[in-house]
């Protein structure tokens, strides 16, 4: 009663979808299912649209079309190449840059490259302070390869296959092969099944042997659906280190700054 005849901002929309359920001559329990599926969607408008298609459509359907409409809906958006500003009456104003993983990468590595910890300071002087602009700075991060991975690239397989540097960045193997590593950093082995080829004993504070190999792990923040690149990330003990936890890969995870805090 509430989702049909309370208040709400679409009233078009709660009109439709009233009339289409009567014409339909939905049973409560088809209009309770419809509420499970509604339920999912998080914004309202979305949420009204598949409310009043539900309604207009035959019960022995509506399973089927709920299940394809929630896969459009939670297809992940990608966002688009470009520069996009945004212009406040009262400020401050945003100019933001969307582009391949790789190119952002890059462009993180030369804003720090200015030796300024603000990058904003750091944008101001890559734009214009004509002494520091522009210079591309050797990257100096890592690339993540499995061993059967290496096995496809060296059979000219490459292309297949995406490789994940720990800045952020992705190469495809052919790219790998034809990239100077001097530019990339380090490039780790890792065994498919047994993890990081090389593993080390205990030691508090990772060493930076262990946090090369931890990289190779984790190239983001280990918190699902955090993407912070692991360059940037912390090192973080699964069992603390109070508790008998030892300082080994198996035991050691990337957090973020602000994982790491709300995780403590
Ligand atoms: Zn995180």
């Amino acid at each position: 009663h509430q989702v049909y005849f309370g208040p709400t901002r679409y009233t078009g929309k709660q009109k439709k979808a009233r009339a289409a359920a009567l014409a339909q001559r939905h049973s409560l329990g088809t209009l309770t299912l419809i509420e499970t599926y509604v339920s999912k969607v998080k914004k309202t408008l979305d949420a009204w649209n598949l409310r009043a298609k539900l309604a207009a459509t035959p019960a022995h359907r509506i399973r089927a079309v709920a299940t394809a409409r929630l896969k459009e809906l939670t297809r992940k958006r990608t966002a688009k190449p470009g520069v996009r500003i945004t212009y406040r009456s009262e400020g401050p104003n945003t100019l933001s840059i969307t582009d391949d993983a790789t190119t952002i990468a890059n462009m993180r590595a030369v804003l720090e490259s200015t030796n300024n910890t603000d990058l904003l300071k750091a944008a101001n002087d890559v734009f214009f302070n004509q002494e520091t602009a522009g210079t591309k700075p050797a990257v100096r991060t890592q690339v993540i390869v499995t061993l059967n991975e290496l096995d496809q690239i060296i059979n000219g397989d490459g292309d297949e296959i995406e490789l994940n540097l720990t800045n952020g960045a992705r190469m495809t193997g052919a790219e790998f092969l034809t990239h100077k590593f001097a530019e990339i950093g380090y490039a780790t082995i890792v065994h498919p099944i047994e993890g990081p080829i090389n593993t080390w004993r205990l030691e508090r504070g990772a060493n930076f042997k262990q946090r090369l190999t931890l990289h190779a792990e984790f190239h983001t923040c280990s918190r699902p659906g955090c993407n912070k690149p692991a360059d940037y990330c912390q090192v973080h003990h699964l069992i603390p280190w109070q508790a008998g936890g030892y300082t080994n890969i198996k035991n050691l995870t990337f957090l973020c700054a602000y994982h790491n805090g709300i995780n403590d």
